[in-house]
């Protein structure tokens, strides 16, 4: 090891030293250590490869977020290796939830659990956790591995192709590795970098959120509830229970009409705590407890330029939100354990060419398309209103029905379901 090499930020000479320090090499590097980073490093960990995982923030690191984790994290975290998910069983405090509530533009309730038969001491199929204790939880995982490094409270300014691989530098190193994972959210510097795939404004959205204490009428089994608003639609206003008697309460909508309507989040969200019929008598004893923070969130358009030559992009730096619901953390985590899956592939064949990352590209679209099709098909009807009321008053009298909406939350496949004309007709009749 050179002295280079152990020059840090606070040394005087610090800035003269980094252009002769020498390059950390990797097989492979994870910028960003969210959901889909994390998930990542996890899943090759085992592997042997030599990982590195540089990451802006410092953690623990609060995320603004709903804070709701589907089924599919569920799912992800039990293939996930080491006994990870039993450890989020046991050691992670959240809230069980075992189901969607939906007020239609109308205010007429729609109760879809997300599990139509239960057995006998079944897991909850989804949570609400903090994101500030859930990634947490994740990135302290990473530890466990000798074969992981951790670069924290780093953030990637830049990247550069080589003969034989990239190169990606920090304010304090430069990093070269064989394989790019592009992990690093709605703004990545790896998409920017290499990718065609850009973030398209009318399929944007911004949300505000705050934690409240004291919010009352829940569902007795923790649905988190989604109220949709004639005027506002297809944006909406979220109440989902939290740990320690806290609700995470927000509302997003999509950007445009923010600028077009001059829409103040913030104001609206107080606005509707104070009079809306169906929310303000819930809030009458609340109490506000963190300050409104807005966020965007991009949902997907497309699945498509996902990757190329040594690289692939993961969760949000790949836009892959749903762009119904707004889930993006199972999307992320799921996108990570494909990528993780061609990694390894790529690493077997020492092939890392785009061609061969195009592997990644179509076990996405295997595996969220049909999902993304009905989502975005949900998301246009959702902006007629007296749609919207119609399917909720028919699903509240025809029990087939409303179990089939139910399927669309329960699991990674079943939406393929929705993807047969006959259920659009359905909702008409
Ligand atoms: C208001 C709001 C509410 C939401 N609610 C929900 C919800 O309830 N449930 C749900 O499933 N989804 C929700 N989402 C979506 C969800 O937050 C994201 O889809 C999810 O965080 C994606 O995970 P990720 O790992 O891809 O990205 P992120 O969680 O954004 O992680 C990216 C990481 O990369 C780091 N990073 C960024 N740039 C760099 C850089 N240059 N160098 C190094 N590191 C970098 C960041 O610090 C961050 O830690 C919500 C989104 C918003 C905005």
């Amino acid at each position: 090891m050179t002295f280079f090499y152990f020059a840090t930020s606070t040394s005087p000479h610090y800035l003269l030293l980094l252009p002769l320090m020498r390059s950390q090499e990797f097989d492979i590097a994870i910028v960003g250590a969210g959901p889909a980073g994390t998930t990542l490093a996890l899943s090759l960990a085992p592997t042997g490869k030599s990982i590195v995982v540089v990451e802006k923030a410092h953690f623990p690191r609060e995320v603004i977020c709903g804070d709701a984790l589907s089924g599919q994290v569920n799912n992800v975290l039990k293939r996930m290796p080491d006994g990870i998910y039993q450890d989020f069983l046991h050691t992670v405090k959240k809230t069980p939830s075992w189901g969607i509530r939906f007020f239609s533009p109308g205010q007429d309730p729609l109760d879809l659990p997300f599990i139509l038969t239960r057995t006998e001491g079944q897991e909850p199929p989804g949570y609400i956790c903090p994101r500030v204790t859930f990634d947490d939880f994740l990135f302290q995982r990473l530890k466990r591995y000798s074969n992981i490094v951790i670069h924290e409270g780093e953030a990637v300014k830049t990247l550069n192709r080589f003969e034989g691989g990239i190169e990606l530098s920090t304010d304090h190193r430069t990093i070269q590795a064989r394989v790019i994972a592009g992990a690093d959210g709605l703004n990545s510097v790896v998409r920017q970098t290499f990718s065609e795939r850009q973030l398209d404004k009318s399929y944007f959205c911004m949300a505000t959120r705050a934690y409240f204490e004291e919010v009352t009428g829940f569902h007795p089994e923790n649905f988190i509830e989604l109220i949709f608003l004639k005027e506002l639609l297809p944006g909406y206003f979220w109440i989902f229970p939290e740990v320690n008697g806290r609700a995470n309460v927000g509302l997003g909508l999509p950007f445009k009409d923010v600028i077009d309507k001059r829409i103040c989040l913030k104001v609206v969200m107080e606005e509707m705590i104070r009079t809306h019929p169906l929310i303000a008598p819930r809030f009458r004893n609340a109490t506000m407890v963190t300050k409104p923070k807005a966020r965007g969130l991009a949902l997907s358009r497309n699945l498509k330029n996902l990757s190329g030559e040594r690289y692939l992009l993961l969760g949000d730096a790949a836009l892959l939100v749903d762009p119904f619901t707004g889930e993006g953390i199972g999307l992320a985590m799921a996108s990570a354990e494909s990528a993780a899956a061609v990694i390894r592939e790529s690493f077997e064949s020492g092939d890392f060419s785009a061609a061969t990352f195009k592997a990644y590209d179509k076990r996405i679209e295997r595996r969220m398309g049909m999902e993304h099709s009905t989502s975005a098909a949900m998301q246009r009807f959702a902006r007629y209103p007296w749609l919207f009321d119609r399917v909720v008053r028919k699903a509240n009298r025809n029990q087939a029905f409303k179990e089939l909406l139910a399927s669309t939350f329960n699991n990674d496949n079943v939406r393929k379901k929705l993807v047969n004309p006959l259920f659009y007709a359905r909702l008409l009749i």
